[in-house]
């Protein structure tokens, strides 16, 4: 755990937050600016910058963190959703501790830029 990081701060339940799912590995919970109707965070336990480090710190709490977005659409929206990891401050990376974006609830244009 990172001291100064909100989102170790949620996965410890030191910051409030809508969880939908946690285990071992993960914490998902509802971002609190939703751009879809689902609009969910999922994150691995462990204080790690991106889903790079993720892949190289923590491979078996990235597997988790699939299998918990899979979970998440199939509970909410038909299991079809956008899993987005927002990567560096150019790419729109605000909150630097991993997290994807489960995106899903309505029909999604491909226009990522
Ligand atoms: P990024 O921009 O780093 O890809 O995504 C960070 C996300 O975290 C944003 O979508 C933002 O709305 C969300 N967020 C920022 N602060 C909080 C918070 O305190 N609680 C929750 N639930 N989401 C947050
Ligand atoms: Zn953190």
């Amino acid at each position: 755990m990172s001291d100064d990081c909100l989102f170790c701060k949620i996965a410890a339940h030191e910051i409030p937050a809508e969880i939908v799912l946690e285990n071992d590995h993960v914490v998902a919970f509802r971002d609190i600016a939703p751009k879809a109707p689902v609009h969910v965070l999922v994150i691995p336990r462990a204080h790690v910058a991106n889903v790079a480090e993720a892949a190289a710190q923590a491979p078996d709490q990235l597997a988790a963190m699939a299998a918990a977005a899979q979970q998440i659409a199939d509970d909410e929206c038909g299991g079809q959703f956008r899993w987005i990891f927002n990567t560096g401050e150019r790419a729109g990376q605000s909150v630097f501790h991993a997290h994807g974006h489960v995106i899903g609830g309505r029909d999604l244009d491909w226009n990522p830029a």
